[in-house]
């Protein structure tokens, strides 16, 4: 297994807030939430960003939207989320196993930071 903090929460070697795991996709709680809402969708495949996602990926990335679609309907987020990825030191992207951030419960200001 790659030395890598979402690999080891799938593996439950580091503790998380879960509130969606299968053996393809894991949702957990941002530990350090930016809205209300904020949750992290993670493939249970080691991919480091997007740019390192291979066309045989499209299924995976195409479904972890579909699981946004999912919790965002569960969580009753009726007035709206954003779902964020950050691919790269310069966007912000500090864990390298690729995430969307599921976020939602305050107004969100376009354009981002
Ligand atoms: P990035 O900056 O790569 O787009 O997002 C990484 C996210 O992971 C950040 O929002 C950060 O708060 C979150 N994070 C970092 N370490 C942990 C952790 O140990 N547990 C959880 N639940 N989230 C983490
Ligand atoms: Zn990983």
């Amino acid at each position: 297994m790659p030395d890598c903090l979402f690999c080891k929460i799938v593996a439950g070697e580091v503790p998380a807030k879960k509130v969606f795991e299968n053996d393809d996709f894991v949702a957990f709680k941002d530990i350090n939430p930016q809205a209300p809402t904020h949750l992290l969708l993670i493939p249970t495949k080691h991919i480091p960003g997007l740019s390192s996602a291979e066309d045989a990926d499209a299924a995976i990335l195409g479904r972890l939207q579909l699981l946004a679609r999912d919790l965002a309907k569960q969580g009753g987020l009726s007035d709206g989320f954003r779902l964020v990825t950050n691919n790269g030191r310069g966007a912000g992207q500090t864990v390298d196993h690729i995430h969307y951030h599921l976020l939602a419960g305050r107004r969100l200001m376009w354009p981002p930071g």
